[in-house]
This record gives structure tokens, C-alpha cells and sequence, in this order.
């Protein structure tokens, strides 16, 4: 079975998102458990943490569907130790969260090397940082997400995901989310039925089917290999509809949150639709 969402918001409480979920027809959905771009949350209050299961159940959303992503400020692989430090210390914090709302997973970019240290000097650090979230919390596995390779981003190239999961001593909490649009940019191809089983046998062969834990199914603002992170609606950017009707039929994506995260939420329910109706 399918589960298709979008990143909601979760404004005026973490409790409120799967109300936004349920509005726009969603059977998943990603959220922020604090504000993003800052570094400080207050925590979340029992009555918020009570107010979210209840929304969940009552909406019929399985907590294994719901996709977590941590603020935007955190580097698990920062050079310094000063912002190596502090960003360990939130995204302990942040895996807490999703432990007390009962939630299974906490999806990350994995980090920047910001050229003052090697790419596999940071791949390092990145696993060092996951494998003191995992001692310090239960339950919640740490799902990394490919990047698009901006800048200094590492987890562009399935080599580097496989090298930090090689790294993570508990391997039954560490999993990975593709996104298509940053799988595109990054350099591999989606865009009809014959390369994107390569992109995908690749995938499996290098990072491991098992490692799959979530989707996040975006369009490209940016053509093939860019390197550059712009995620557009559904069928309107470089990659092209052909990709949305492989993904709706494609077994491996099945009982894993599918999150659009695509720019214009006024057609999420729209497009939420149109990808259900591609499934044959
Ligand atoms: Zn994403
Ligand atoms: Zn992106």
C-alpha cells in the first residue's frame, strides 16, 4: 500500500500537523517538532505530546508513517567543536521529541564539511554523531537523506550514505530517505523507465534495500547533475511525470511515508490525488 503526504506545518503546535495532513488527503506526513531555523525549542508540554497521538489516531495516521525532519542549523559533521557540539547536543534533543511523541523515525541531512576538513573526515563525524543519538535515545531510527550536493553538503552519492551507515554500530536504527529531486541534481538519472531502474539498482546495490525507510518525491527546479537543491510541483520541472507513475508502481516504496515537499501547498491535495490515480 501506498502512503502518500506532504510536509505539513505543524504552526501553533506539533498536534496541529496531522489535522493539515488529514485536510489535504494525506495517509503520511513529514513535520518540524520546532521551529527550524532556530537553535532553542521550548519543550514539548504533555498536553501538545497527549493532543498529537490523539490527532494521529483519530485521522487514522500509523506513527511509522509519520517523517520527522530536524532543523536546518544542524551539521552532524561540522568541522569545529564548537558547532559539532552544538549541533549533536539538538539533534540529540530532537530524536528525544520523537521518542516522546511516539514517533519511529527522524529524518537529517547529514552535514557539510564546509572545506575545512576531508569528505570522509566528515562522513566520520557524521556517524560518530548518530551513533551517540542511538545511546542516548530508543526507538527512534535515524534516517539520513541524500542530498542534492550543494556547496559542502556530503550524502550525494550513494557511496557516501553506504560509508556512514558502515560506520553506525547499531545498523537496526540507521535508515535512509530518497529524495528524487536531490537524486536527480546530485547527478542520477530518473526520468524514464530504463534509467531510473539503473539509478535504483545502483542504489540498492551500493546502500541496500533494506535501508529504505521513506520517500521524499519531488519534481526539479535544476536540470541533471547540478548539484543545486530546487524542488518543483509534480511533472512540472526537469524530471518529468514518467518517474511519479514508476515510484506509484513500484513495490519498494510501498508501506513507507511518500512526502512531496514540492513548493506550491495549495495543490498538494490536488497532486496527493493525481498520484494515487497513477497506481494501476
Ligand atoms: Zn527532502
Ligand atoms: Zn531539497
Amino acid at each position: 500500500m501506498k502512503y502518500i503526504g506532504a510536509h505539513v506545518s505543524a504552526g501553533g503546535g506539533v498536534e496541529n500537523a496531522p489535522l493539515n495532513a488529514k485536510e489535504i488527503g494525506a495517509k503520511a506526513f513529514a513535520l518540524f517538532t520546532k521551529n527550524q531555523k532556530q537553535w532553542n525549542a521550548s519543550p514539548l508540554t504533555e498536553k501538545s505530546i497527549a493532543a498529537f497521538k490523539k490527532n494521529c489516531s483519530d485521522n487514522g495516521f500509523l506513527s511509522g508513517m509519520i517523517l520527522p525532519h530536524d532543523s536546518y542549523l544542524i551539521n552532524l559533521g561540522h568541522p569545529e567543536e564548537e558547532g559539532l557540539s552544538k549541533s549533536r547536543e539538538a539533534f540529540n534533543d530532537e530524536m528525544t521529541r520523537c521518542q516522546q511523541l511516539g514517533l519511529k523515525m527522524l529524518n537529517f541531512h547529514p552535514g557539510s564539511h564546509l572545506n575545512k576538513i576531508s569528505p570522509s573526515e566528515c562522513l566520520r563525524r557524521i556517524a560518530e554523531s548518530i551513533n551517540i543519538a542511538l545511546e542516548v535515545t530508543s526507538d527512534v531510527t535515524a534516517v539520513i537523506e541524500n542530498t542534492a550536493g550543494q556547496g559542502t553538503n556530503m550524502g550525494y552519492a550513494f557511496d557516501q550514505i553506504a560509508e556512514i551507515i558502515s560506520q553506525v554500530e547499531d545498523k537496526t536504527r540507521v535508515g535512509v530517505c530518497i529524495d528524487t529531486c536531490h537524486t536527480f541534481t546530485s547527478g542520477y538519472d530518473l526520468r524514464t523507465k530504463e534509467v531510473y531502474e539503473q539509478t535504483f539498482a545502483k542504489f540498492g546495490e551500493v546502500v541496500g534495500w533494506n535501508y529504505l525507510r521513506a520517500i521524499h518525491l519531488n519534481d526539479s527546479k535544476k536540470e541533471l547533475a547540478t548539484r543545486v537543491d530546487r524542488h518543483h510541483s509534480v511533472g512540472q520541472g526537469f524530471i518529468g511525470m514518467e518517474l511519479f507513475e514508476l515510484i506509484m508502481n513500484d513495490s519498494h516504496f510501498d508501506n513507507m511515508p511518500i512526502i512531496l515537499e514540492t513548493p506550491d501547498d495549495t495543490i498538494w491535495a490536488e497532486e496527493i490525488r493525481l498520484l494515487y490515480s497513477l497506481i494501476r
